[in-house]
């Protein structure tokens, strides 16, 4: 059969979500069939070029930043296949998280568990553990089941635990080294409703019943304004679907999430970049103000909100049982900077899984984010976070900004080398990796 030529857009300049990777590659692919993903490859592979999937583009480190070819599969979404009874699912890799609630309400399946955004596309979430909050949920490579995958070598794949279980277990938090993922197929739930709840407490309260609070709700997560003392804290349970939908007034939820929560606190933001001192009081302001309106909703609808006040973030996985000391430690490292910042620490949490890769791998964890509005200088804050914790084990969110390397990386994961193994295997030529992935990989 032949391949018709893969589409192509005029290479252009191309950014990440939070402008911090920037870059133009000689060529930008847009394939809409599985033959020409694997010409692509092919032909990477013949002209000795560099290859790289761009999935939303959220990720805030160059992941999928190259020179040479870009491949978008925003031509490559849909639903493939889903099963009610066994609740598996098969997507196409492009597909964006957005999109797949409506995919899936005819099987009356949903995902088990979001993160706080719903932009980026399935391959890209699963290929960085992008993960929710949940202490019985994993993130979404843990949910996975199967892949099909095109090869560097242009071989085309279906990996699992049954088929070419190392393959599998490397590929499903691959970082976009593994191959190119076609096909993912995720083990989704019973559609669902949720009930959440947000309310302002004192930080010292919400501290030391985090793990308690979080192993006895299904979604539990908090945010803490530096220099503050309070959090808002944000919970949700799962009720069923025939449960009835209630939320404010648009008018009222529009308030709260365009108005407060995005644009006042944008221009806020916008103020402190240019006038630090003023970060204390917008910190006091949004640490009051955080807490939005109580919904039952659709879960997917529930997850998820616009973040339109764009931000730098690094977040660090640490083993549940040293939550309390790691984040003692952060707060005492913030008092004795004097840090004052207009963006809050989000601390979620989420169960062990066994994906080699993932920040979860073998332990229950808890996740701290530290942000910064992007106008601002991140390095120096974001790196006090990383040594701070570095002392607990910490294992960067591999889509976050950290300042790691192979020769740290490695020790974190006692399944590093098996990786390094199946990607020597699956790529001999390094077609997918760039100067970051290498720094990343010690390859
Ligand atoms: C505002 C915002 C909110 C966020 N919220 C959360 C959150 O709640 N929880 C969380 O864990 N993370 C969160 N993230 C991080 C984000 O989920 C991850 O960085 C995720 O990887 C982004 O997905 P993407 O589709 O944009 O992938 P990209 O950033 O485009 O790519 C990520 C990686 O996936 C690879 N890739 C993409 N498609 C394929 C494919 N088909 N085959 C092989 N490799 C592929 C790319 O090459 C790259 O290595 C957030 C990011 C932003 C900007």
């Amino acid at each position: 059969m032949s391949t018709r030529p893969i589409p192509t857009r005029k290479p252009r300049p191309l950014r990440n979500w939070s402008g911090s990777a920037r870059w133009t590659p000689g060529e930008m692919l847009r394939p809409t069939e599985e033959t020409q993903i694997v010409a692509a490859l092919h032909r990477a592979r013949r002209a000795g070029a560099t290859l790289r999937v761009i999935g939303g583009g959220h990720s805030f480190t160059p992941l999928a930043a190259c020179d040479d070819t870009v491949m978008t599969l925003d031509g490559y979404q849909g639903l493939v296949r889903a099963d009610a009874a066994t609740g598996l699912v098969t997507l196409r890799a492009g597909t964006r998280l957005w999109a797949v609630a409506d995919l899936l309400r005819p099987h009356g399946l949903a995902l088990s568990v979001m993160g706080d955004i719903d932009r980026q596309s399935i391959a890209g979430a699963i290929q960085t553990g992008t993960h929710g909050t949940g202490a019985r949920f994993t993130g979404f490579a843990g949910m996975v089941r199967g892949l099909r995958i095109a090869l560097a070598t242009g071989d085309v794949v279906d990996a699992s635990p049954e088929q070419d279980r190392e393959l599998f277990e490397a590929a499903r938090l691959g970082l976009g080294a593994i191959g190119v993922i076609l096909e993912v197929t995720l083990q989704c739930v019973p559609a669902y409703r949720l009930t959440l709840r947000e309310s302002t407490e004192n930080i010292d309260d919400v501290q030391t019943r985090f793990l308690d609070d979080s192993a006895h709700t299904d979604h539990h997560e908090f945010f803490w304004f530096p220099g503050t003392r309070r959090a808002t804290v944000r919970t949700s349970q799962r009720v069923e679907l025939a449960t009835a939908r209630h939320r404010q007034h648009r008018a009222v939820e529009a308030l709260q999430r365009e108005v407060l929560a995005n644009g006042v606190f944008e221009v806020c933001c916008r103020a402190a970049a240019l006038v630090p001192p003023l970060s204390g009081p917008v910190a006091e302001i949004a640490s009051r103000a955080f807490a939005g309106p109580g919904m039952t909703d659709d879960s997917h609808r529930v997850y998820a909100a616009p973040r339109r006040v764009r931000f730098h973030e690094s977040e660090w996985a640490i083993p549940a049982e040293h939550f309390e000391e790691a984040f003692d430690a952060l707060r005492r490292r913030f008092i004795d900077e004097g840090v004052r910042v207009t963006f809050p620490l989000e601390i979620r949490r989420v169960s062990a899984d066994d994906v080699w890769m993932s920040t979860a791998s073998g332990r229950d964890s808890v996740y701290i984010a530290a942000h910064r509005h992007h106008l601002e200088r991140s390095a120096p804050y974001l790196l006090m976070v990383q040594r701070t914790l570095e002392p607990f084990a910490a294992r960067p969110h591999w889509g976050k900004m950290h300042w790691l390397g192979a020769r740290e990386l490695c020790r974190l994961y006692p399944r590093f080398d098996d990786f390094i193994a199946v990607r020597r295997r699956t790529d001999p030529d390094g077609i997918l990796m760039t100067p970051y992935m290498r720094h990343l990989l010690g390859e």
